[in-house]
């Protein structure tokens, strides 16, 4: 079956959902302008059910089909935030808001995921509940984290879960997922060395935090290469290094590091995290100075449930023809909390030949919008078929 009729005729007004999106950016939790106007269009729909305030600025709408002899009650969810990012697309629809930017896609996700709710609203063909998400903060702001912690998953009884994300590269309108770990655990960290400042030319009377702060960067890289085992996929990135000075003369006192640790399994995670902490106590200490660690666990791993990818694939084989073989993605993503919750699914769509997602010229490809939708659509209609 390829995309519905339904959403072919459809297609221009969800485009201009999108481009209205796009021109609207919003960030982390504070997507209001989109949150109400999401939440106003469920209720055009006609959805039997809208709640806003989940996860502070989270909305969710509740779709009953025409019988609900099976029980079952189906979650979809869209994220709805942007990037701090300036936008450089030139297009007409391009952000009014300087410095914050729809680069990942957002737009067309919140769009597709309306678009499907309208369909199902008005076509009610299955036997069943669907209850679809949009959640505020993907970008870094756990709000599917905190969506599940205001309940969402045990006050809607939702028993299945899926997402969906663009991906540049694929063919537009086609589709990619993988069973088990699928987007990496992303922690990051801050790291401070305090030496003893002092006159660059007279180094013997300093303890150099440059010099220390640099042992701690090399020895940093043997965690990937000596400590994990070499089929483990494992990303330590030291990515910020600041000196306490700015002089020519002078050693400086402190030296404040940043970076990132990418994992796919709770066993890398924790030897990251140890062995990062133990490589810098323990080589700031041989020199004499001391190392501060702050290490915060982010997004978890987030895991494709065997069953419902096995269906994701082949609803997205039913609709696009075929359902490619996802690479592991050492990105992070949010609805892993999600999946932590309930059993689910998330799949990616091409979005075709673009710039990569967080690029100042990437943009959703609108083409998209009928195989995102029929994808969400079918899912309902197959996972729950009208008695
Ligand atoms: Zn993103
Ligand atoms: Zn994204």
């Amino acid at each position: 079956m390829p995309v519905k009729n339904r959403f072919a005729e459809l297609h221009p007004e969800i485009t201009a959902w999108r481009q209205d999106l796009h021109e609207n950016p919003e960030l982390l939790f504070d997507t209001h302008r989109t949150s109400a106007l999401v939440a106003e269009k469920l209720k055009t729909f006609g959805c039997d059910e809208i709640a806003t305030g989940i996860g502070r600025t989270g909305v969710v709408g509740v779709i009953r089909g025409k019988s609900d002899r099976s029980g079952r009650v189906i979650g979809l969810r869209a994220d709805m935030d942007a990037l701090p990012i300036l936008e450089q697309t030139g297009v007409e629809y391009a952000s009014k808001t300087p410095g914050a930017m729809h680069a990942c896609g957002h737009d067309g996700h919140t769009s597709m995921l309306l678009g499907a709710a309208k369909y199902l609203a008005e076509t009610r063909n299955f036997d069943g509940t669907v209850v679809v998400i949009f959640q505020p903060a993907e970008e870094g702001g756990g709000g599917g984290l905190e969506m599940c912690k205001d309940g969402l998953m045990d006050r809607f009884g939702i028993q299945e879960v899926y997402g969906m994300h663009n991906w540049p590269g694929l063919p537009s309108g086609s589709f990619a997922i993988r069973p088990g770990p699928f987007f990496a655990a992303t922690d990051i960290f801050n790291l401070e060395i305090e030496g003893l400042g002092g006159h660059a030319a007279k180094p013997n009377e300093t303890i150099d935090t440059t010099v220390v702060a640099s042992q701690i960067v090399m020895a940093a890289q043997t965690i990937a290469s000596r400590n994990a085992d070499p089929v483990d996929q494992i990303v330590v990135s030291i990515t910020s290094f600041e000196t306490s000075s700015k002089a020519y003369n002078v050693i400086p006192q402190r030296v404040m590091m940043k970076g990132t640790v990418r994992t796919m399994s709770p066993k890398m995670r924790d030897l990251a995290q140890t062995r990062l902490t133990t490589l810098a106590e323990g080589i700031a200490a041989s020199f004499g100075a001391t190392a501060r660690m702050d290490y915060t666990r982010n997004y978890p791993v987030m895991v494709n449930h065997e069953e419902q990818t096995e269906f994701a694939a082949s609803v997205a084989a039913s609709v696009a023809g075929s359902c490619a073989d996802a690479p592991l993605v050492m990105g992070g993503e949010d609805f892993a909390y999600m999946l932590e919750e309930r059993p689910g699914a998330y799949i990616l769509v091409g979005n075709g030949e673009s710039a990569a997602v967080h690029h100042p010229e990437y943009n959703f490809n609108d083409e998209v919008i009928p195989a995102g939708c029929s994808w969400w659509a079918e899912i309902v209609e197959r996972r729950m078929p009208a008695a």
